[in-house]
């Protein structure tokens, strides 16, 4: 029997990527961020006995780390660990990596922009900059790959604007339109948002990591 050689039969396998978190709409801007790349998107879902991460970092690209790290020793996979949040410059940069739990232990968005527009009840307008902060982390069973981040500037509305989006974009002000994340929509956050800044410095790792590992 002659043997085919050269040729293989099996079917190409796609690299899983394993995005590290458990909030669905922080996965869906992920997936949609990085909808070209040829990875097989999966998430903490698909690993429903995964380590539990406790989030302490005193920065975002500590927590970006400690998730893609823990979460790579348990899959064996490339990972993305993704930490953001929202810095106030009037709050001396709260609620940062706390933005999750800003309003405590059984936080909500709509709570927690509560507590943001209560702790800036009577600042003016031109002292309400903020900044969305995103630290992205990449690495594998054998290691990290990298650390990048990237950030967007805005300021915090005077009450919460518009349905899109989720946690703080209701009060999250773009100066440009005069109008909230949650207001603009998808089109306009993807092009210009903290997670988008920071994703656009990891495809760039993941495209190398994935032609080192071809
Ligand atoms: P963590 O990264 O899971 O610790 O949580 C990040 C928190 O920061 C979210 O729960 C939101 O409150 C806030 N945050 C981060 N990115 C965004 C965003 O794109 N829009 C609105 N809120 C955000």
């Amino acid at each position: 029997m002659p043997q085919r050689l050269g040729v293989s039969t099996s079917p190409v396998k796609t690299q899983e990527l394993v995005v590290a978190t458990k909030n669905k709409k922080k996965l869906e801007e992920i997936r949609e961020l990085l909808k070209d790349l040829p990875v097989r998107v999966s998430s903490l879902a698909d690993y429903p006995d995964a380590p539990r991460i406790v989030e302490d970092g005193r920065t975002f690209e500590q927590n970006a780390l400690k998730k893609a790290a823990t979460i790579a020793l348990y899959t064996r996979q490339l990972v993305l660990g993704e930490d953001s949040g929202l810095e106030v410059k009037a709050l001396h940069n709260r609620p940062g990596v706390y933005s999750a739990r800003y309003a405590g232990e059984d936080a909500t968005d709509p709570k927690n922009n509560r507590r943001l527009l209560s702790e800036l009840r009577g600042v003016p307008m031109k002292k309400r900059g903020a900044r969305y902060r995103c630290a992205v982390a990449l690495a594998d069973g054998r290691g990290l790959i990298g650390v990048v981040s990237g950030a967007c500037s805005g300021r915090i509305a005077l009450k919460p604007k518009g349905t899109f989006g989720f946690g703080y974009d209701p009060l999250f002000l773009i100066d440009k339109f005069g109008e909230t994340f949650a207001q603009l929509g998808p089109g306009i956050k993807h092009a210009m948002s903290h997670r988008y800044r920071a994703l656009k410095k990891a495809r760039r790792l993941i495209l190398e990591y994935l032609s080192r590992n071809a």
